[in-house]
Parts: structure tokens; sequence; C-alpha cells
């Protein structure tokens, strides 16, 4: 092969064919794509190829590679200490990133954290960060480099140079049917995080109704295909599969999502926040070598959230990225949500029983139809709009109580408001018996 002049046609048939790619034809593919020498039809077709016959573990590590390589990638080998970082594949409600950095940062862990924004019906750390105002997402290498060192952390947007070939891929991906494919989630997902130069991940796998993985086995296929591209590259991974039937915590909304973030850092226990965030907290610290075991790392976070060192963590980070803006005392209340949202509008129970779900999906979307997320790439998002959802999944309700309470803007078009309405109706359902409790982590693999 060496030497031999490559097409992107023979690339294309060999992998519609089933045949494996060699390193130099995926590189050469990739690279072409990103410098605009192969026209958008015939990736297009390669990536419909690969979502048919899939990728050996050595194509995928090939493909992530080339993505990874078609950027810039952050060097923090000068800042002396761990580096870990997570990441979830998307859910509705998950704020997770927004305690758990502060509460790991506060243990002496450094945690780089490259954050994107919603994504379909899911949200995006980005979205919630930037609802804080004044807010800076995007911090030049040193700035980072200065708020990693100053504060132990740092959350900022992946930028435009982070893996260029995959944010071309990802719109091309989204029109073509090509999304639910594992070797490109797990590509699209690994080069930007290799791009972020931490030593150790934790993967938050998603499972359920409000996810991109819809069962537990192919969650599982996911995080272990993540799990291998990260280790060749000689980074710790370890990937935990999470429920994703029902949105976590209480609130849906990129403002709501903060304040409900800094109540989990003021002490509160919002139960399935409080238990991921120890969770994953803990597995962060034990890649980091802080503790021996994931149980020694859960009960480290659950003291940080607990005596105020956590949210002064988070208070810290916020100043040095915001200026002068504080969490504490007045300014605070300044955005807290009560000023903010517009129009408050209730579903009520149709009738008396168990709610026995919360269906994530509908409620992302009606997030979205309400402007928490985007209908198109280009929208803004609206930082007030929120779900709260008075009503969780085995608890009890009467007709014609709240199920669930939501604030749109005042000028938000009626087609869209109706929709939101609908499906925030139809997200529940209610039955006489309670049901089962859900689990929240169905398996750590380390
Ligand atoms: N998140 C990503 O970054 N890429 C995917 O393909 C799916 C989720």
């Amino acid at each position: 092969m060496q030497g031999q002049i490559l097409e992107p046609l023979e690339i294309i048939c060999k992998k519609r064919d089933g045949q494996s790619l060699s390193q130099e034809e995926i590189d050469f593919f990739i690279s072409r794509y990103t410098n605009n020498l192969i026209p958008d039809y015939q990736v297009a077709s390669f990536l419909m190829a690969i979502y048919l016959q899939g990728l050996s573990k050595e194509e995928l590590f090939y493909l992530t590679n080339a993505m990874l390589c078609s950027g810039k990638t952050f060097d923090l080998a000068g800042i002396m200490g761990p580096k870990i970082d997570k990441h979830s594949t998307g859910g509705v409600g998950d704020k997770i990133s927004l305690p758990l950095a502060p509460a790991v940062a506060a243990l002496g862990v450094y945690v780089p954290m490259m954050s994107g924004r919603g994504l379909g019906h899911t949200g995006g750390t980005l979205d919630k960060l930037e609802s804080i105002p004044g807010f800076r997402v995007r911090l030049s290498f040193d700035e980072f480099v200065d708020c990693l060192l100053k504060n132990h952390m740092a959350m900022i947007g992946q930028t435009e140079e982070v893996a260029p070939a995959d944010k071309k891929m990802y719109a091309l991906r989204d029109v073509t049917g090509t999304v639910e494919s594992l070797p490109l989630i797990a590509s699209s997902i690994m080069s930007k995080k290799l791009a972020e130069g931490m030593d150790g991940l934790v993967l938050d796998v998603k499972v359920g109704k409000g996810a991109l993985m819809k069962t537990l086995p192919e969650a599982k296929r996911l995080a272990l295909a993540m799990i291998d591209i990260g280790t060749k590259a000689g980074k710790k991974v370890s990937a935990f599969l999470t429920n994703m039937d029902e949105p976590l915590g209480r609130f849906v909304g990129n403002a709501a999502e903060i304040n409900e973030s800094l109540d989990v850092l003021l002490g509160q226990k919002v139960p399935d926040v409080y238990e991921l965030t120890c969770a994953l907290g803990g597995e962060m610290l034990r890649l980091a070598g802080k503790v021996k075991d994931l149980e020694e790392g859960k009960s480290q976070i659950a003291q940080v959230l607990s005596n105020g060192r956590a949210y002064a963590q988070m208070n810290q980070c916020v100043v040095s990225q915001s200026g002068a803006f504080t969490l504490y005392g007045e300014d605070f209340s300044h955005w807290k949500l009560t000023n903010l949202h517009e129009e408050v509008q209730y579903i009520y129970a149709p009738k008396s029983g168990y709610v026995t779900s919360v269906d994530a999906y509908k409620v992302g979307i009606a997030g979205v139809a309400m402007g928490i997320g985007r209908m198109q790439k280009e929208d803004d998002v609206d930082p007030a709009a929120f779900i709260y959802l008075n009503k969780k999944t085995g608890e009890w309700v009467n007709q014609g109580e709240i199920l669930c309470t939501y604030a749109v803007a005042k000028d938000l078009p009626q087609e869209r408001r109706l929709r939101s309405q609908y499906l925030l109706e139809n997200a529940y359902e209610q039955g006489e018996k309670a049901p089962s409790p859900k689990t929240l982590i169905y398996e750590v693999i380390q």
C-alpha cells in the first residue's frame, strides 16, 4: 500500500464491501476532507458505509486519531498533577458536570472541562454556563491554563480548532441518517476528549428513553469501544452506564439547572444528581490516584458537597471566568431564577395515581420547543425558560394536582407553546401501583 496513489472512491468501495481500511487510507480520507478536498456527497457515502459495515477496533482507533489530528490539541504536560475529566453522552436535566467539577477540583485534582452545546433534545453544559451573566466559555489557551492552575478547574467550550473533521462530519451525519452509529459516536466523542490533554476520563454513558443509546447492551458496546480508544491513547478511562429514562433532578433549563446545581453544591441532596455526582466524582479521584477505591472517593466528594468547599471552588471559578461577578450575596440573587422566568404554566394530573414514568425524550423535545434547546443550529437558546418536575416517578399525585410547571418567553409562538404543552402532558404516565424503584447506575466498567 505504501506509496500507492489513494482514491476516495476506492476507499469508500472497500468499506462498502466490508473490507478493512489501513491507517494510511483513513488518514488520507479524513485529512483531505478537513481541507475541503473531498466533496460532502462522497463523505456521506463513506459515513453510510461505516454505519452499515462497522469498523474494527484498529480502524476505530485510526479514525479517532485522524479526527484528533485534524485540529489543535492542548498540551497540559506543564501542569503538575493529575488532570481528569468526565464526559456524558448526553441526557435531559443532566447538570452533573456543574457540581462535579468543583467538587473534584476542591480535592486537588485538575479538571480541564471542555463541554459542548445542547444536541437535539439533550442539553449542553456550555448553554447552561452562558446563562451566568458574563461567564466566559471562550478562553485563550493561556487563560485556560491560568484558570486551571489557579482554581484546579476550568470550564470552556470546544473551540473551532478542536477536531474540525468531527465538526464537519457531525453536521453531515445529522442530515444523512448516520448519527446512530457506534463507531461514529465513539470516534466523535473521543477525538474531542483526547484533544483536551487530560490523563484520565470518566465516561457517563446514558441509557434509556432520553439517551442516544436505548438499551443496556448497546450502551455497553459504546462504553467498551470508547475505553479501548482511550486506553490505546495511553489514558485511564472508566465508564458508568446510567439511567436516562427520566430527567435528572427536578429542573430542565439553562439558568434553572445552574441554580439546581448550586443547591447541590450548598449541600442539598437532590437525590439522583447527588448520587451520580458522588459516584462519578469518586471515580475521578480514583483515576487520579487520590483514593484507594470508588467508595472512599464517593465519601470524599460527599464531604466537600456538604462542607461548602465545593461551592467555594465553583465561586472561585465563576469569578475567574467572568470578571467581577460573584455567586455570593446580592449579585447571586440577581440572576436567581425567580427574576428571570417569564410566563409560568402548569400541567395538571388528569387522575389520581402514582407517577409511573416521566419520559426524558418528550421532556427534552418540549424543552427544545420552549427554547431551552435549539430547533436550528443557529438558534439562540432562552436562558430563562425552564421545566420543573413537581412530580417524579414513584410519587403519588391527586387528580388536579400539578404534575409539572414550565415557564416560556412571552413572545414564544403559539404553535411552540402548544407543542410543549402537548409533549409535557404526554411525558407523564400514571398507574395505580407504585413502580419499583429505578436503578440509577446500572454498571461501572473500570
Ligand atoms: N456526542 C458527540 O460529540 N458526538 C456524537 O456523535 C454523539 C454525541
